[in-house]
């Protein structure tokens, strides 16, 4: 048995064998014991134990190309030592940033590898010697002479059988991958999720096709490109509303992000329950500017379309998401910045997910949000978590010991991921709550977590109420896109008493509205009939921080301004007026007093408006998306403002940064925990989350987050 062994290896092929063998298995123990991949059924479990294979193949394959036996089997070395450093510097990347190295890093174009050589040294362990075992072993394999260079020439047939063998395996990986995350490289959530299912060099590849296509791209662009769209902007501008403007100059701006979340949800009743009471209060309220034809314009990005829109001021991208695919590099003019520098905020972003997921890690530094509190922030333990990362509840309870730290005035934003498909919620988290009986489950289950989601909001303001924060704070909330899908939307509609029979296009889009509230007390508010969108959102908040968009490039307008634009385009070429919803595809138009369809060929004038507003919604969207591909805002710098660095923002050791910035300021610090005379202002966070319950620490703060990892 040994001795056939022997033989095998000490055949050309038999020692390419061995060493997909050797590189197979350190990679699966990488896998589990470095990075945190997020496997959750046996079947990823499966993936990525084979993943490596198929490409450790194809690659030392190549080596079999070359004839003469003592140079193929230095190639075939060299290449095993190439995926083994590529494996270590993704283990040390990893520690850092818990991702993986993206190609940009490792070519060092991108502004986050400035610096980069330092800090990874310092990440290095003792434990990391483990990593050259199989060098050792190879190096007695030779030395006892076990292993011999196989001197017969290799046949060239065999190379191209053994190069198809890998491609093979490797392509089969691919479908089963497919199988368990459709539209894996077409849709790329997370780069996490490429290598979980197509491994390291696999990643590696795919992401430098990627940056070479977007780069090439972006490099014909030159700096009079910009010009058009300058232009464009300038004409487009619509002036703030003086009643308005600068009404929260100072204040601080939470942002909150309301999954999923749909319009119909305010103010509708099921089973005699209101289903969101406490966003109703707010929706319904006098200090509250409310919106009801208020519309998510999102594509395929979805959450990060929403993200984006509200940053940036620029819409998603046709495709992809452009936290992916041009966040990462491009240069952006994004609210965190825009604040900081106008007028001093501080910001933050709180998130329940891994910091990894869609990128956002790296892209809020380029946006230039001061610090990111992701999962690896909170308490995560198995019960706290659900799909997309922590509970509402939770994440917003123990949020309050790193936002009492924020100097103020802050900017910021809390991303709630419990009302996310496909909205299961344990019946543990549920206040009694009885949701409706439509023959669709996800419906039913939907109605649950909003009404979670609902009352952790409650708890939320609650806490800020307690600790002053209200006060002087501007709330803005904004659901980011559609929950339930054109399939399950119509068992709403006839919960709503809608005639199923007759649901049809213009009921779909009447889906997309999406609530829009801005919050404050002493705010002049009440429920607006204007039609706006989420492209409206940035501009119509920094109009009421005091600061004026003029010379910055966004497309929408103040939704407060007399001059804001009321044709909301969606991302799929479909789009409503404040008398018409018009389904592009289709070359339907409805009237949205009675949803009656119109005969366009009765209407020439109506048909010459239609096809004059579908000119000018391309062009808005053109606008916006060659900026983004074209990374073109380099060329541009907005007066009074200052190119962020993204290689100056970190999302490392925040507790202490946030604590030296307190005691260096000592008396002229601003935070909560400040005004609280230096006391932690977490017990007054009041939360009926089970998870928490008898096993909360009181003094669950800084100083104690601190002692325990003294
Ligand atoms: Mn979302």
């Amino acid at each position: 048995m040994f001795n056939k062994i022997k033989n095998l290896i000490n055949t050309r092929i038999g020692f390419l064998g061995l060493l997909v063998f050797l590189i197979w298995i350190k990679t699966v123990i990488v896998y589990y014991a470095d990075f945190s991949l997020g496997l959750a059924d046996p079947l990823q479990h499966f993936i990525a134990i084979i993943n490596p294979i198929g490409f450790a193949v194809v690659f030392f394959s190549l080596a079999l190309f070359i004839n003469k036996a003592k140079p193929s089997y230095i190639v075939m070395l060299i290449f095993y030592v190439i995926l083994n450093l590529l494996l270590y510097a993704n283990i040390l990347y990893f520690r850092e940033f818990t991702n993986f190295i993206p190609f940009t890093t490792m070519t060092g174009v991108s502004a986050v590898s400035k610096g980069l050589g330092t800090s990874t040294l310092s990440v290095m362990e003792l434990k990391d010697v483990l990593f050259l075992l199989d060098f050792l072993i190879l190096g007695i394999l030779f030395a006892t002479k076990v292993v011999k260079f196989d001197p017969r020439p290799y046949r060239k047939l065999n190379a191209v059988a053994s190069t198809l063998a890998g491609l093979a395996f490797f392509s089969l990986n691919m479908m089963i991958a497919e199988c368990n995350r459709p539209q894996l490289i077409g849709r790329t959530f997370d780069q996490t999720y490429v290598v979980k299912y197509l491994g390291i060099p696999a990643f590696t590849v795919y992401d430098a096709i990627q940056t070479a296509h977007a780069d090439q791209v972006k490099s014909t662009a030159t700096g009079t490109d910009i010009d058009p769209d300058l232009a464009y902007v300038h004409k487009n501008y619509a002036k703030p509303n003086s009643k308005y403007f600068g009404v929260a100059k100072k204040k601080n701006i939470i942002i909150i992000h309301l999954e999923s979340f749909h319009q119909f949800l305010l103010n509708m009743k099921v089973n005699d329950q209101e289903v969101t009471p406490f966003l109703n209060s707010l929706y319904n309220s006098d200090e509250t500017l409310s919106y009801d034809n208020f519309y998510h314009q999102v594509g395929s990005g979805k959450t990060i379309d929403a993200e984006t829109m509200l940053e940036t001021g620029l819409f998603g991208l046709p495709t992809g998401n452009y936290f992916n695919h041009q966040g990462t590099t491009n240069t952006a003019q994004a609210a965190p910045a825009i604040l900081n520098q106008q007028q001093g905020y501080t910001s933050a972003v709180f998130h329940g997910n891994v910091g990894s997921f869609y990128s956002r890690d790296t892209v809020y530094k380029n946006l230039g949000y001061d610090y990111f509190f992701d999962q690896n922030y909170f308490n995560a333990e198995e019960n706290n978590t659900m799909t997309f990362g922590l509970k509402d509840k939770l994440m917003l309870s123990e949020s309050a010991k790193y936002l009492e730290q924020l100097q103020q005035p802050f900017y910021a934003k809390f991303i709630t991921v419990t009302n996310h498909y496909s909205f299961e919620l344990p019946d543990y988290d549920s206040d009694g709550f009885v949701t409706s009986d439509t023959p669709n489950k996800t419906v039913n289950q939907y109605f649950e977590t909003a009404h979670y989601l609902d009352n952790a909001l409650e708890e939320f303001f609650n806490y800020l109420k307690q600790t002053g924060l209200y006060d002087n704070s501007m709330i803005v909330m904004y659901g980011d896109h559609f929950g339930l899908t054109p399939d399950q939307t119509p068992y709403v509609g006839q919960l709503q008493g809608y005639d199923l029979d007759s649901w049809n296009d213009f009921n779909n889009a009447q889906m997309q509205k999406v609530p829009f509230m801005i919050h404050m007390k002493g705010l002049k508010g009440g429920i607006s009939h204007k039609y706006g969108g989420e492209i409206d959102a940035l501009p119509t908040i920094l109009h009421l921080a005091g600061i004026n968009t003029e010379n910055y490039l966004q497309v929408g307008t103040d939704l407060l301004s007399d001059q804001h634009s009321q044709i909301v385009p969606f991302r799929n070429g479909n789009f409503v007026t404040p008398k018409y919803t018009v389904i592009k595809n289709k070359n339907e138009v409805y009237l949205n007093k009675t949803g009656e369809k119109i005969d366009l060929a009765l209407n020439p004038e109506l048909k010459d408006k239609i096809s004059k507003w579908s000119q000018q919604i391309k062009a808005k969207f053109k606008v916006s998306d060659k900026i983004n591909r074209l990374n073109l805002l380099r060329f541009y710098t907005p007066t009074g403002f200052k190119p962020v660095d993204p290689s100056q923002y970190s999302y490392q050791n925040q507790i202490e940064r946030l604590e030296k910035i307190r005691k260096d300021l000592g008396n002229s610090s601003t935070s909560l925990y400040s005004k609280n005379d230096d006391k932690s202002t977490t017990d007054m966070y009041k939360t009926d989350a089970p998870e928490l319950k008898g096993n909360r620490d009181p003094i669950d703060n800084l100083y104690s987050a601190e002692n325990k990892a003294k």
